[in-house]
């Protein structure tokens, strides 16, 4: 068994694999029950009518959100932090990877990225007087050897056992910046690669894994995030917040409580940049959020989604299909249609179940 859910993760620098492959596996399998655009739209105008709340200019407020079931059909569709972010940064990349799912090989960071994350999980498993780094290094190999077990592909990466040990060696020293600015035998985190998730405007499903959470003797909530890239430049720092705000609002709406910090753990530069989000923050990120999901429903229906370049394009792994690079996207895929009743009314839109 996976030592943890496998989740998604794009292929920018902080990212790793796991995005990729738990993205995928939750887009088969909400695949099947997608929700076209109309039907959430229908859905919402039907919630407005039963009297949800609206400011005095008449615009919708952002209402409470609830946590689904773990059984319960998913009546909205969904949407990642990963995958919202490939819309704003560019949205033919978030075509190329939800709409056509092109694969993309993993690269050597994306693999260390999902090792360290495994790591850094496995480590709080020990009692806190044994979370040592050499407790931390000895766990590197074993992990190592779990992920290619359950994902084979990756020992594709590597040309030979040397450069296998440069990678686990890397990924030790990784670790090391880690223990540089945290102390683990002091932590004892509430969760760990915990999904979680909400319906935000009673029409979008907002999910995500985060890598860990902790609580305090008073209630507060802080969201850790490792990140196994570089230094902090602009754009990542900008992608990486709005990671975080993301969890941050699914926490407010599912608990009731706006997280007290949320924490970026750099572990190449061993920097930490925790971030104080607020209730007023938040609601506009939830609007950004819809409104974003807008946008993508508008390009889905348009079947245009326009190259972005940007310096983010060094880790595409689709430039040869891009037309910023001379390349020419594959024919927009025929969208699968909705089951049930509003079958015949309208296409599924891809992304709604990422
Ligand atoms: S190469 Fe750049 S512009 Fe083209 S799809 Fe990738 S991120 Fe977008």
């Amino acid at each position: 068994m996976p030592a943890h859910p496998a989740r998604a993760v794009s292929s920018y620098p902080s990212h790793n694999l796991r995005a990729m492959t738990a993205e995928t596996v939750a887009a088969q399998t909400l695949a099947a029950q997608a929700v076209t655009a109309q039907a959430v739209t229908a859905q919402a105008v039907t919630a407005q009518g039963a009297g949800s709340a609206t400011d005095p200019a008449g615009q919708r407020q952002p209402g409470p959100a609830r946590r689904p079931g773990p059984l319960e059909r998913p009546a909205h569709p969904s949407l990642s932090p990963s995958r919202a972010a490939d819309f704003k940064t560019c949205p033919l990349l978030y075509r190329f990877r939800t709409i056509d799912r092109l694969p993309e090989t993993p690269t050597a960071d994306q693999a260390r990225g999902t090792l360290v994350h495994a790591v850094l999980e496995r480590l709080f498993d020990l009692p806190p007087t044994e979370r040592t780094p050499a407790a931390a290094g000895d766990l590197v190999a074993p992990q190592w050897e779990q992920l290619l077990a359950d994902e084979p592909e990756l020992a594709t990466i590597f040309a030979d056992d040397a450069a296998t040990t440069d990678f686990l060696t890397a990924a030790r020293k990784l670790l090391d910046g880690y223990f540089a600015v945290e102390d683990p035998r002091r932590l004892e985190p509430a969760e760990r690669e915990s999904l979680v998730s909400a319906v935000v405007d009673d029409q979008l499903l907002i999910r995500g894994y985060i890598d860990r959470l902790d609580v305090s003797p008073g209630g507060d909530l802080r969201v850790v995030d490792y990140k196994t890239g570089g230094a902090p430049r602009e754009a990542f720092e900008g992608r990486a917040l709005f990671q975080l705000k993301f969890y941050a609002l699914v926490l407010w709406r599912t608990r009731g409580v706006v997280p007290r910090a949320l924490r970026l753990i750099y572990l190449k530069d061993a920097e930490i940049c925790d971030y104080a989000p607020d209730p007023d923050e938040l609601v506009r990120f939830e609007r950004t959020l819809l409104a974003l999901w807008r946008a993508i429903e508008q390009a889905t229906e348009r079947r245009d989604f326009r190259p972005k370049p940007s310096r983010l394009c060094d880790w595409c792994s689709h430039q040869a299909l891009c037309p910023s690079f001379g390349g020419t996207p594959p024919p927009f895929p025929e969208l699968p249609v909705l089951a049930g009743p509003l079958a015949a009314q309208t296409p599924a839109v891809p992304g709604a179940d990422e």
